[in-house]
């Protein structure tokens, strides 16, 4: 048994706890490891060590940090294969698919490359008569991550790459469910040659969350989970004075007009919804099938979702693989009953899979529902499964009324060959991300990801300028030096004559 503990001032430490949880390889349900769950006191020697790594850092020009970084890029790439099957074997997820999320991580790590040019400041020279003025951005100190199960390289390679590109050390908690592989992440940015201190994981529960919190240590909260956890984090960050950002569930929506590529559409569907077994914030999980094309799409889907190969991640043939813990797939095939006993026409039933060899895994085959309503629990919870909803409507404008009506608001999508349907739907969705005739709209590392509604709250999206907006304060210095000029004392608002 392999006991996983945390990274702390550039080597393993394994603090005074003794909770632990269990980390399984969902593909055969076994028990790989043991994971340590710090304590409050761990924790506060973590923030102490950060918080000491934070001042040299801070002072290391730009170009130094980037460098570590532009050298952590390539321990990434040479390191890309081990990386992606500690994802496969604490997640489950397929190994191409496990490869694809981390290169989208990696791109994060290029963007912050560039944080010599993303902090320039603005100049602005005799704002008033040799009074010059200008801005420049600072970083807040000690910058703390909690991340969710699903993305365990990604999610966090959006926080503190960026974070710590922009002169801040960082202390990432990630999912206990599969810690392994940010574990190796922080490793191999020592390997870079980042400072002891500047980059620490620290693997727990609530308790090193709610410290997280509480810290007068730490400045910003980065978060990624559920909602209502999201919510939890957003309003006592706030409380506690600190710089919050929390990003929470989806219910993403797929409108597919009448005048779409309907085999295009439904391609897209299928790797959008059962892709990473429905695991994604980004999945979508209901189909809102416009005027007459709900027959066809259904029975194009249904085709599809029942040819779908169920496997393990490291199976080559696999295209989908097992859940997370038996405890989600229970929650999964719990929402199935639900949808069946509230009227909705289950088309394609996965419940029941069972794999020669891997009867113990937590596999469940793609499920398609027809005909749900917006009433139904399974059209408003999000299922964080391999389960489709098909919702019919009469129009364009009742779609966007359905997408506009629901609590959340992460992506989105219409199929269409018309380029007035897409342009309004765009222009009139209240959600944070949206695609045109691309299933899973999810912005690259230059561009910013982050939710509508109840799937953020905090005002600032992930990566991107939002990310170096995020990790910075923003200072803005107004001099004047005494050549010659001097001005009597002024008791009114000073303003240009
Ligand atoms: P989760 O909310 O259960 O856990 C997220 C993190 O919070 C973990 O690190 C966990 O240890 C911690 N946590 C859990 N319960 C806590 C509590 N009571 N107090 C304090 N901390 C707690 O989420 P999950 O199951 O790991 O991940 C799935 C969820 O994440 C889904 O809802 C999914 O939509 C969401 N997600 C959202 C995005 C996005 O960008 N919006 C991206 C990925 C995942």
């Amino acid at each position: 048994m392999n006991n996983i503990y945390h990274f702390v001032d550039g080597k393993e430490f394994k603090g005074t706890s003794q909770r632990t949880s269990d980390v399984y390889n969902p593909a055969t349900g076994e028990v790989t490891a043991k994971v340590y769950l710090a304590s409050k006191k761990d924790l506060d020697e973590v923030i102490q060590n950060s918080l000491k790594a934070s001042v040299g850092w801070a002072n290391t020009p730009a170009l130094q940090r980037a460098r570590i970084l532009f050298k952590f890029k390539e321990l990434i790439e040479k390191n890309a294969d081990e990386l992606t099957k500690l994802i496969v074997s604490e997640h489950g997820k397929v190994y191409n698919d496990a490869q694809g999320s981390l290169t989208r991580g990696l791109e994060v790590v290029e963007f912050a490359c560039g944080i010599p040019h993303l902090l320039k400041g603005e100049f602005t020279e005799n704002v008033g008569k040799e009074v010059d003025s200008w801005s420049m951005r600072q970083p807040l100190g000690v910058c703390a991550g909690i991340t969710p199960f699903n993305f365990p390289a990604m999610v966090p390679m959006w926080m503190f790459p960026i974070s710590i590109a922009c002169g801040n050390s960082f202390i990432l908690k990630p999912s206990e469910k599969d810690p392994s592989c940010p574990l190796l992440l922080a490793k191999l940015f020592k390997e870079a040659g980042l400072p002891d201190g500047v980059f620490n994981v620290v693997n727990g529960d609530k308790e090193v969350v709610d410290g997280l919190l509480e810290s007068k240590g730490v400045s910003a909260i980065s978060f990624v989970g559920s909602t209502p956890i999201a919510k939890y984090i957003y309003e006592n960050a706030a409380k506690n004075e600190k710089r919050v950002q929390a990003l929470g569930g989806a219910k993403n929506h797929c409108v597919v007009m009448p005048d779409s590529d309907l085999d295009q559409a439904v391609n897209g569907l299928m790797g959008a919804a059962y892709g990473s077994a429905g695991e994604r914030c980004m999945a979508q999980s209901v189909a809102v099938a416009v005027g007459n094309v709900g027959d066809q799409l259904v029975s194009k889907l249904k085709t599809q979702v029942e040819k779908l190969k169920v496997g393990p991640g490291m199976d080559n043939n696999s295209e989908m693989g097992p859940l997370v813990t038996k405890q989600h797939l229970e929650k999964v095939r719990g929402y199935v009953d639900i949808g069946e006993k509230e009227g909705a026409k289950l088309v394609v039933d996965g419940r029941n899979i069972k794999l020669q060899g891997y009867e113990n895994g937590f596999y469940i085959g793609g499920c398609l529902f027809d005909h749900v309503t917006e009433d139904m629990t399974i059209y408003k919870e999000e299922i964080f499964g391999p389960v489709l909803s098909v919702v019919r409507v009469k129009d364009f404008d009742s779609a966007v009324k359905l997408i506009n009506n629901h609590e959340y608001g992460n992506g989105v999508s219409i199929y269409t060959r018309d380029g007035d349907s897409a342009r309004t739907f765009a222009s009139k969705i209240q959600v944070g991300m949206v695609g045109v005739n691309i299933p899973i709209p999810v912005p690259m590392a230059f561009h910013s990801f982050g939710g509508w509604k109840r799937s953020l709250f905090g005002d600032q999206h992930m990566h991107g300028m939002e990310g170096v907006r995020f990790y910075t304060k923003l200072k803005t210095i107004t001099s004047r030096w005494p050549s010659g000029l001097r001005t009597d004392p002024e008791f009114i608002m000073p303003t240009m004559k």
